[in-house]
């Protein structure tokens, strides 16, 4: 099959490689990256070794963070020329806490026809391994440096469960910043080394989280998820969230709105449990 049967339509290729095993990507990525005329790839020592265990001996050049923009136009002259180009970052998919968004907001507003080839994703696959009791999460991508700044963020997130992207040299300093605002109990889980030979997945309260990593090896690569806090627990400020969720209800009710959807919408808003603002609802009178 000719390059141009392969690859019929798109012009950028959006690529997910593999996040630890090298058996994690797909043969249609395989071909893709065999098949194009160039690809952009943040670090080019990091991706021939995918590469060149693939056999893959397509141009490669080099687009990161520090040269994104440019490269944007680069890559745009080359489309223009007819040139087909996949966009594969470190590891996982690109655009994800990775380079790429820049190029992709370009290639929309140029019309270039783009598409992207699932597959790996630390954040998918972390979440796969774990308990949840709700489809609904927030990705924070890399947790911020400044206390004041992931304090911020548990309050944005408060109710919804919240996956973070996390170095092991922080880890510990950041679990003790969310054991101090949300306490002991609060429940976390960490995903450490995914895919790879020292895979671990840990979930508990984040007393004992940090108390397992101060005892055990920390290194490699972390991901992370701080669990949403539950309506019925004891915090402080619980009785200011029923009086708001009360207030929100009575005001949806005076819309016409049917217990049942108040349930659904207000469920799906704050990731809380159907049945328990079906019953809030009932028990509210306007
Ligand atoms: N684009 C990537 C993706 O799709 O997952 C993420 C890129 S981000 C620059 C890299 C961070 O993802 C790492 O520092 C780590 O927090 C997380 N990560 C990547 N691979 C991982 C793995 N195998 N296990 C756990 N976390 C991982």
């Amino acid at each position: 099959m000719s390059k141009n049967e392969q690859i019929a339509e798109p012009r950028v290729y959006i690529v997910a490689t593999p996040i630890g095993n090298k058996s994690d990507i797909s043969q249609r990525a395989l071909d893709v990256l065999k098949n194009v005329d160039v690809i952009a790839c943040e670090d080019s020592r990091t991706s021939a070794k995918l590469l060149d265990f693939y056999g893959i001996s397509t141009k490669v050049i080099s687009y990161h963070k520090f040269n994104e923009r440019q490269r944007t136009q680069e890559l745009l002259d080359m489309i223009e020329q007819g040139l087909k180009i996949a966009l594969i970052s470190d590891a996982g998919t690109p655009c994800i806490s990775d380079p790429g968004r820049i190029l992709v907001d370009e290639l929309i507003k140029n019309d270039v026809k783009i598409t992207s080839i699932p597959g790996a994703c630390a954040i998918i696959t972390f979440l796969s391994l774990i308990p949840r009791s709700t489809e609904e999460f927030a990705f924070c991508g890399f947790l911020p440096r400044v206390k004041t700044q992931i304090l911020q963020l548990l309050d944005k997130y408060k109710y919804i469960d919240t996956v973070f992207y996390e170095s092991p040299n922080r880890l510990l300093d950041s679990l003790k910043i969310i054991k101090e605002k949300r306490g002991d109990n609060a429940k976390v889980a960490i995903g450490r080394e995914l895919t790879k030979m020292f895979e671990e997945v840990k979930t508990g309260t984040v007393s004992e989280i940090i108390e397992y990593f101060e005892n055990n090896t920390l290194k490699g690569e972390i991901v992370g998820l701080v669990y949403a806090c539950e309506l019925d627990s004891s915090s402080a400020d619980k009785s200011e969230f029923d009086a708001e969720l009360k207030e929100k209800i009575n005001k949806l009710k005076s819309l016409n709105f049917s217990d049942k959807d108040i349930s659904q919408i207000l469920s799906s808003l704050y990731g809380l449990n159907k049945n328990k603002i079906y019953k809030l609802a009932l028990s509210q009178k306007i």
